[in-house]
Parts: C-alpha cells; sequence; structure tokens
C-alpha cells in the first residue's frame, strides 16, 4: 500500500466525488447505485502532475448484464410516461445539471486536464442539451400518409429500446450531455460506457439523470471500464439495439463490425483532419485569432480541430510569422488557474504520440515555426504538456498533413488559387470540418459548397449549437448529432396501416 501523502488533487477529488456520487465511490452506475466492477483495476492518472489520484475497477460482463437489465425496465418506465412528463423530466435533469455546474466543471478539469474557463462552457452547454430536447419530448411523431382512401396509413417515431454510447476522454462530460439527451427524448434507454481515461464527469452526469424528478430508475446507466472489456460486451449484448461511438476510425470500424455481426445499426462521431483556408482577401486580424482557435483550442484534442491551415501563398509568409508569435504568448499551464488557455494534454500515449509525430515531421522537412515541444517552464512538472507548435513548409503529401495528431500541432501549406485550395482540402479521406476566411461572399459559398465536410464556418470557427446537426463525411463517420437530425438517428419509424374502406381489401382463404 502507498505510504505516500495525499495530493491536493486527490483530496479535491474525493471531496468533490463525496458530494456528486452516492458514497463518493468510484464504480459503474447501475439502477442508481454506484456498484464495483468485477475486472482489472484501472488508474486514473492527473494529467497535470503524471501521477495517480483514484483507481476503479473495470466493470465486466457482469455489472454490463446488470445495466442491460436496468435498462429494459428503464425503457418500459420511461415510454409507458406521457411525452409531456418526459419533458418535465428532462427540464429536471437540466436544472441539476446547472445547479451542479461548478462542481462538474472542477471534476472534468481535475481528471481530464481541460482549463476550466473550457469545461465550465462545455457543462453550461450539457445543460442546454437536455433543455433543447426536453422541448422535442412532446413534439416528436409521425405523420399521417396520404394513400387510398380505402385505408388510413400513419407513421410512429418510435424508440430502439436500449442505446449503447461509447466515449472518448477529450470532452467527457459534455460528450456524454450530447449523446444522452437526444437518446432519452427519443424515449430510448442509454447504457453509456465513458472513456476509461475520464469516467467521473459521465457518471456524475448519470448519477444526476436518476435523481432528477421523474426520471425512472436505470434509464441511464454508466458503465466504468476498459473498451475491449466492458464496452465490448455492452456492444455484443442481445438487447443493444442501437450503438453511438464517439471516438477514432480504428475502433469506430470494430464496434460499427462487431455491432452489424448482431444485425445492430451504428452512429459513428470519428476524427478529422479539418482545413482552415485562409485568402489574400480575408480580415486577416480575425482570421489570425481564428486560426489560433481553431486548432489551440483544447490542446488540438478536439475532433473538428483546424489541424491544417492553407494560407494563400501572397500572405503565408507574413500569416505564419504573425501567429508563430501570438502561439508562443498563448498562456499554457495549470488546467485550475482561470488563465490557462492550454492545460496538459489529457494522457501521456496521446504526448507521446504527439511527441512522435512532430520529430517525424521535422525529420521530413517541416519548419518548426513555433513550439515543438513542452514548454521550459513546465517541464519539472511530470505533467503531459505540450506547446503550442506550428510547423511550416509541410509537403501536402507528408503524415502531418494528412494523419488525424489530436494535438496542438498546425500544419501550414500555402496554396495558389481557389481550386488548389479546395482540392488540398479534400485531399484527405476525413470529413469533418472546415472554414474558409475571405471578403468574397461569392467565394465564401463556393468554398462551402465544395469541402466535403460534415460542418463548415465562413469567416469563423468551432461555433456549434445544440440545435444545428453536428456529424461527419467520409471517414469521419455517419450520422448526426444534436439538432433535429439527432432524433432521426434515435428513432425507428413504424408504419401503421389502417383499413378504412366498407368492403373488406383482403380477398383470400374462406370464411367459417
Ligand atoms: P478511442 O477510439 O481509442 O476510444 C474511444 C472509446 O472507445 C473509449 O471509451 C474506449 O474505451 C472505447 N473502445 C475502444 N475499443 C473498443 C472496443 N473494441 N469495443 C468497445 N469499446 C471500445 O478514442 P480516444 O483515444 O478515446 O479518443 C480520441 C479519438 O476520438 C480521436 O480520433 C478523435 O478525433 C475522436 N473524437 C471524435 C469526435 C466526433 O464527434 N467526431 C469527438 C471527440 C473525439
Amino acid at each position: 500500500m502507498s505510504t505516500s501523502p495525499r495530493s491536493d488533487v486527490e483530496g479535491r477529488v474525493a471531496a468533490l466525488l463525496s458530494d456528486l456520487l452516492p458514497g463518493g465511490r468510484i464504480g459503474s452506475l447501475v439502477a442508481g447505485e454506484v456498484v464495483a466492477g468485477t475486472g482489472a483495476r484501472l488508474d486514473l492518472v492527473n494529467p497535470a502532475d503524471g501521477r495517480v489520484f483514484a483507481g476503479f475497477q473495470d466493470a465486466g460482463p457482469p455489472v454490463v448484464e446488470a445495466a442491460m437489465a436496468a435498462a429494459r425496465d428503464g425503457q418500459r418506465a420511461w415510454w409507458s410516461m406521457s411525452a409531456a412528463a418526459r419533458g418535465r423530466a428532462m427540464w429536471a435533469v437540466a436544472a441539476l445539471v446547472r445547479r451542479h455546474a461548478e462542481a462538474l466543471a472542477e471534476l472534468e478539469t481535475l481528471s481530464a486536464g481541460k482549463p476550466i474557463r473550457d469545461t465550465r462552457g462545455e457543462v453550461a452547454k450539457v445543460a442546454e442539451m437536455f433543455e433543447y430536447y426536453a422541448g422535442w419530448c412532446d413534439k416528436l411523431h409521425g405523420e399521417v400518409i396520404p394513400v387510398p382512401t380505402s385505408h388510413l396509413n400513419y407513421t410512429r417515431a418510435e424508440p430502439f429500446g436500449t442505446v449503447v454510447q461509447i466515449t472518448p476522454w477529450n470532452a467527457p462530460v459534455f460528450t456524454a450531455g450530447w449523446q444522452i439527451a437526444p437518446a432519452i427524448c427519443a424515449g430510448n434507454a442509454v447504457v453509456l460506457k465513458p472513456s476509461e481515461l475520464t469516467p467521473l464527469t459521465s457518471l456524475a452526469l448519470g448519477v444526476l439523470c436518476d435523481r432528477a424528478e421523474g426520471m425512472p430508475r436505470g434509464l441511464v446507466s454508466v458503465l466504468a471500464g476498459a473498451g475491449p472489456t466492458t464496452g465490448a460486451a455492452a456492444v455484443a449484448h442481445p438487447d443493444t439495439r442501437l450503438v453511438v461511438f464517439v471516438g477514432s476510425a480504428e475502433a469506430g470500424a470494430q464496434i460499427a463490425a462487431a455491432a452489424a455481426r448482431n444485425i445492430v445499426p451504428s452512429v459513428l462521431e470519428l476524427g478529422g483532419k479539418s482545413a482552415n483556408i485562409v485568402f489574400a482577401d480575408a480580415d486577416l486580424g480575425r482570421a489570425l485569432v481564428g486560426a489560433q482557435a481553431a486548432i489551440f483550442g483544447g490542446a488540438g484534442q478536439s475532433c473538428v480541430a483546424g489541424s491544417r491551415l492553407l494560407v494563400h501563398r501572397s500572405i503565408h509568409a507574413e500569416f505564419v510569422a504573425r501567429l508563430a508569435h501570438a502561439a508562443e504568448r498563448i498562456p499554457v499551464g495549470l488546467p485550475t488557474d482561470p488563465a490557462t488557455q492550454i492545460g496538459p494534454i489529457n494522457n501521456r500515449r496521446q504526448r507521446d504520440k504527439i511527441e512522435g509525430m512532430v520529430e517525424a515531421a521535422s525529420a521530413a522537412g517541416a519548419t518548426v515555426a513555433a513550439g515543438g515541444g513542452c514548454p521550459a517552464a513546465l517541464r519539472d512538472s511530470g505533467g503531459f504538456y505540450f506547446g503550442p507548435t506550428v510547423l511550416d513548409g509541410v509537403a501536402p503529401d507528408a503524415a502531418i498533413a494528412r494523419e488525424e495528431v489530436f494535438g496542438p500541432v498546425l500544419a501550414v501549406l500555402p496554396f495558389d488559387g481557389e481550386e488548389e485550395a479546395v482540392a488540398l482540402a479534400n485531399a484527405t479521406p476525413y470529413g469533418l470540418a472546415g472554414a474558409v476566411w475571405t471578403g468574397d461572399v461569392g467565394r465564401a459559398h463556393r468554398v462551402a459548397a465544395a469541402v466535403r465536410a460534415g460542418t463548415f464556418w465562413v469567416n469563423g470557427y468551432k461555433t456549434i449549437n445544440v440545435a444545428s446537426p453536428f456529424g461527419g463525411f467520409g471517414r469521419s463517420g455517419f450520422g448526426r448529432s444534436s439538432g433535429r437530425e439527432a432524433l432521426m438517428a434515435y428513432t425507428q419509424t413504424k408504419s401503421v396501416w389502417v383499413e378504412t374502406a366498407a368492403q373488406p381489401g383482403v380477398a383470400f382463404g374462406y370464411v367459417g
């Protein structure tokens, strides 16, 4: 047993957990109880100092089985309630999220390493998501189809039943909220498996869902566990009716294939290599700020990160010089400090991956215009820090121009004309997001139409809203989260036929 004294983070996390989780224990949330797992012990590491601050046991198949049984009961109770009552219950969840917003944000910051200024905004977006879908509960319905008058035909928007959701570590509570809300709005139960690296805020959100007035027991369960053990068992479970996955393309392909073996559909929200295109006629001051927000927000650990900067050759040298100058001045440091804009990378493995990709890019001929490693002042912290990095002179076919880094690393490529800019933007199998900066309104719309991406910004970056659909083209996935479109992903349509003709339309067999 360790005799080392409790770190500040360890103590603070324990205090937050004792407010947010029953008994303050870390485990899986099943039917309103936090239960211990049956698998291996998994450690939680503080990204800001590299030290273990807590741990838990992997849920494993018995806990998955219990969550699935709770979900069956919870879903039955939920779907038998009136739509208006479901809406009121979702409002109650939103109110609890708002009441515990500061604790959720702090817990996210301590356990995932995200700056507190970011996590406060993300928790507010979770509340908005429950409020938005609360309003949809009694507005989601089928329609009457104009078939011949011998019949009445109408559709019903029905839930799938139990939805398994698997989420990554980069924005844990935000992603959990953005998937749970539309799923339950449509009448489903949720069994959520957050990343084993960052399960705490998803667990806390599950508890708030369970505590909210009007929410049935077991409607939302949260499994604390690893992907290949707990996640895979949930995906393969015979009660699973839909799988929603947010994460890497590699894991997404495995999970979609596992779901398909049971003829279960999936929604995949995967990675990206989004292009941020700056024309010479843009407001360059705004484009400069936008380029930083695009890649350095969340330390680049964002699926929509604008990780490729395509700049018109006539402004390339000046723009890169200004960007490099600005990048070196972004405050990097402790995520709990409100002044910090870039905190540590979430985990050691990811930090090592970023380091390796930057080294390989320099070896392949790219110039490091800013950053390139851990800022000197943070080298002794033990944390997984990596400073904002700008790589210039990147060849279009270099790995750094094609592969997702998922870190604060920008690859800059110059272009000569609109056609070339669009071709470069589309030279990737991904298609999650992109942006164009220009003063020419016609060009803005031409480029927005031509770039293959699920989300595209003109003279801006990273704006999202609960009411707007979000999702990928190509290797970035399929299906949509948020907005009305998410409800399509979470419902299945039943067509009901009623015979209204005076004479029977069915003519076969004998009348006894
Ligand atoms: P990951 O794919 O390694 O893991 C994601 C989740 O899948 C985790 O919960 C993990 O435990 C689980 N998992 C892994 N293998 C599994 C298996 N065989 N069966 C069941 N579950 C399994 O991704 P990550 O490293 O956590 O996150 C980074 C990736 O997520 C990046 O590629 C990023 O672009 C992507 N991402 C996409 C979006 C989006 O909305 N498009 C949002 C955030 C992150």
